[in-house]
């Protein structure tokens, strides 16, 4: 395994990589840019097929975060870590320790926080070892758990994209097709149904589905999902879903989920665009729970829901820009995010001004 070449090594400044015998963790941390601050990122538990696959996610994961939260307009940089293992059966208290040890040695390069295959309730065991630790503040509504700003930034963008799209941000009536009823999916259901829309939601794990379908959505299959005849798709399951084979079926005119990476290659927005499809940016979207976690670790709290907010303005802007500059909208939040952290008067002097007050 080489990180260098690694098709999805973007000139990290961290990889580090851990193994405890003891307890059986096997994890890697990465930190694409910490230009505007520390890397903050999520901590995926998940039993990869390979180290390389564990690789790839962890660079492709944390590069994601950088852009993120430079478009977020938040002093931290882009960071990630895996355990490689299934969390159903490896995880353990140990092994959470041992991975509260591997951050903390990280010195605040890294802080971490919940992420698919681990809960808060993890976090609060690695925080027993380390304070560079996010999304565990019980005096936060909801535990600490990002999922339901998550949810309520894509809200927004959805109405934001309706607007750009047909002039009106009005969502009774609008048909949107949900893939993925999980944390973020269920949130955003009760959301859309509240506005009157009208969800139709797919699902491979029979109780998720059946939450979101209990509120009034509407069941379809998974294989129907992609290409349903909806005004608006919401991606809230797994990534590299728009791609080759399914964008020639969409039917929808508006896709805006909170997926991470659901273009599986960048050329997959220029195609979007030529089939008149407007695409919100699934790092634009999705701050939402990154927002929370920023607010909760510098102690503004308040400041959280008008910032989550202010997404749907970005994403106007955004769409604006398409437009003028005949670009695919991944384009140009790329641009605008890598002017926010590659710009070089930041060089240096906002890096770690995160205080560790966890
Ligand atoms: P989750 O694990 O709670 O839910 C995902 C749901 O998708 C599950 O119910 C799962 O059964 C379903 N699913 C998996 N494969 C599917 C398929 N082929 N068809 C239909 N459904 C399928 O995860 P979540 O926290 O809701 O996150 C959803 C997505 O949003 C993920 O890609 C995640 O990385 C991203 N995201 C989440 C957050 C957050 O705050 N939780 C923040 C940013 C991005």
């Amino acid at each position: 395994m080489c990180v260098f070449s690694s098709p999805s090594f973007d000139h990290h400044e961290l990889v580090t990589f851990a193994e405890h015998q003891d307890s059986g963790l096997r994890a890697i941390i990465a930190v694409h840019n910490s230009n505007l601050g520390p890397g903050v990122g999520g901590c995926r538990m998940f039993p990869y097929a390979s180290d390389v696959d564990a690789l790839e996610d962890v660079l492709r994961l944390s590069r994601g975060m950088t852009y993120k939260s430079a478009l977020a307009g938040l002093p931290m940089g882009g960071g990630k870590a895996v355990i490689i293992g299934d969390h159903r059966k490896h995880k353990t208290p140990a092994l959470l320790e041992a991975m509260g040890d591997f951050i903390d040695a990280q010195g605040g390069k890294y802080v971490t926080a919940e992420d698919s295959g681990t809960s808060v309730a993890d976090m609060k065991v690695i925080g027993q070892r380390t304070s560079y630790v996010s999304g565990v503040d019980e005096r936060q509504s909801f535990g600490g758990d990002p999922s339901p700003f998550t949810a309520q930034g894509i809200f927004y963008g959805i109405k934001a994209a309706l607007q750009h799209k047909v002039a009106s941000d009005e969502l009774r009536g609008v048909r949107v097709a949900l893939q993925g009823a999980g944390a973020v999916g269920r949130y955003l259901a009760k959301q859309l149904l509240a506005e009157g829309a009208l969800v139709f939601v797919a699902d491979i794990n029979e109780e998720n589905l059946n939450q979101v379908v209990a509120m009034g959505a509407q069941q379809i299959g998974v294989d129907e999902v992609l290409s349903y005849d909806a005004d608006v798709l919401a991606p809230c399951a797994m990534g590299a879903i728009l791609n080759d084979d399914t964008i020639p079926h969409l039917k929808a005119k508006v896709i805006a989920g909170g997926a991470n990476n659901q273009l599986a290659e960048s050329r997959h927005g220029d195609d979007l665009r030529e089939l008149g499809i407007l695409y919100a940016p699934d790092f634009v979207i999705n701050a939402g729970g990154i927002i929370e976690i920023h607010h909760q670790r510098a102690g503004s709290a308040e400041k959280s829901s008008d910032h989550v907010a202010r997404i749907g303005t970005t994403l106007s802007e955004i769409f604006e820009a398409s437009e003028q500059q005949g670009k695919s909208t991944l384009a140009v939040a790329e641009q605008l995010a890598e002017d926010k952290f590659r710009s070089p008067a930041l060089l240096y002097g906002a890096a770690y001004s995160v205080s560790n007050n966890a």
